[in-house]
């Protein structure tokens, strides 16, 4: 078996390994070789010499992602492994099916893969590195992939981690296809509603799949309402609006390319559809001008506010401010779906955030559901930073 080099840990800092977190802080380690480059597999033992985990070292806060627990090789096997398992899940979790070709595969620590997330797209997958080790293990990932998906399915995979590696590692990334990329569609089908994809310049790796569950449900409530969907990038929410029987659907984005896409996403599944308006604007500058008891199912789905924890306070004034006015200006009867991406904004904390927005607002407001990410962003138990994606449907009166 190869021989990995080993990082020890202070005394009593072996605990959360022991409870399977997979994060060891740079503040825990006593000892490591002066010759351990980033992104290299290491093996992590307590301060008396017990195996803890094998995982990527990295230069930074998080100095190692635990990939196993077990004292096994990193190679092609274990991500055939590990992929395997992700994937029987999806299939058993009924994700992957005809009139379903786009959901997560690889969902970092949810998957037992810290820093490696993996997006299909009917029959292409969009690669994503977030730490060093992965992107050095990319090849050994793409070939598991190979392994591990039906040939038909898989056709095309392109590598995204220009924007989400530490600049600081000069790996100098590059965006590209690592297998196909001739005659490539970028057209994906969910819950029966076709996207277009884009994954060379779309965020993220092209779409939104974490809001598929809940576009479903705004979709159940749209029948006969005027939909307002804030922030709508790719325009998953006016879609599932639109064949949910909405009487008017408006999207709305700041940037003047999601609203582009959105109108690309309407055309391909309700072309000529005049129940659909969309403009570029900012969102509070909307809601503002907007009369009050236009719409009466708002949707609001901002881009994290805050991705740090020095920008907590600012971020939940942010979410205050933007749901009182969508409370403002709701028609009564109407619905309210917001909800924050924001991995360090707790749900309880982005609850008393619209809690006070409700109150300012002096409306009548009871919640409805309490959404969070799909079953394809499984959240680590032992990894409480998987959860991010929080939502709220409030009923207003
Ligand atoms: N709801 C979308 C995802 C939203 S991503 C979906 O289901 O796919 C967040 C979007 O907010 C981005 O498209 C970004 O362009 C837009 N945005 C950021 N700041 C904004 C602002 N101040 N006003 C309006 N849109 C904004």
């Amino acid at each position: 078996m190869k021989s990995y080099k080993e990082i020890v840990l202070r005394p009593k800092k072996d605990e959360s390994l022991k409870r399977f977190h997979p994060w060891v802080f740079s503040g825990a380690i006593a000892s490591k070789p002066d010759d351990l480059q980033e992104g290299e597999v290491a093996r992590v033992l307590a301060s008396d010499g017990i195996f803890l985990g094998v995982g990527h070292f990295q230069i930074g806060s998080i100095s190692v992602r635990i990939l196993s627990f077990r004292d096994e090789p990193i190679d092609a096997g274990f991500y055939e492994k590990r992929l395997a398992g992700a994937y029987k899940m999806r299939r058993e979790l009924l994700l992957v099916r005809p009139d379903n070709t786009t959901y997560r595969l690889v969902h970092g620590e949810g998957d037992h893969l810290p820093g490696l997330i993996i997006d299909i797209y009917g029959n292409t997958a969009v690669v994503q590195a977030h730490s060093v080790g992965i992107h050095k293990d990319r090849s050994l990932i793409v070939e598991a992939l190979k392994q591990v998906l039906p040939a038909d399915s898989l056709e095309h995979i392109f590598y995204k981690s220009e924007g989400t590696l530490p600049y600081k590692a000069e790996l100098e990334p590059e965006d590209t296809y690592l297998s196909g990329g001739e005659g490539v569609s970028g057209i994906a089908v969910e819950n029966g509603l076709k996207f277009h994809i884009d994954w060379l310049k779309g965020q993220k790796t092209g779409f939104f799949v974490d809001q598929r569950e809940n576009r479903k449900l705004l979709e159940y409530y749209s029948k006969g309402r005027h939909v307002l969907n804030m922030f709508c990038y790719t325009g998953g929410f006016s879609v599932y609006a639109l064949r949910g029987g909405a009487a008017k659907v408006d999207s709305v984005d700041s940037s003047s390319k999601a609203v582009s896409l959105t109108e690309q996403n309407v055309s391909l599944n309700f072309s000529g559809d005049q129940r659909h308006a969309s403009c570029s604007e900012d969102a509070f500058k909307f809601l503002k001008q907007i009369p009050q008891g236009e719409y009466d199912l708002m949707v609001l789905d901002p881009p994290a506010f805050a991705k740090h924890r020095g920008a907590i306070n600012n971020a939940l004034q942010g979410y205050k401010k933007l749901n009182l006015s969508a409370l403002e200006k709701m028609a009564p009867g109407g619905i309210l779906f917001t909800f924050s991406c924001s991995q360090v904004i707790s749900k309880e904390q982005f609850r008393l955030a619209v809690f006070s927005a409700a109150a300012i607002s002096g409306r009548k407001v009871r919640i409805l559901h309490q959404l969070t990410q799909p079953a394809d962003h499984p959240i680590n138990i032992y990894h409480p930073e998987g959860e991010y994606l929080k939502g709220l449907v409030l009923y207003v009166e």
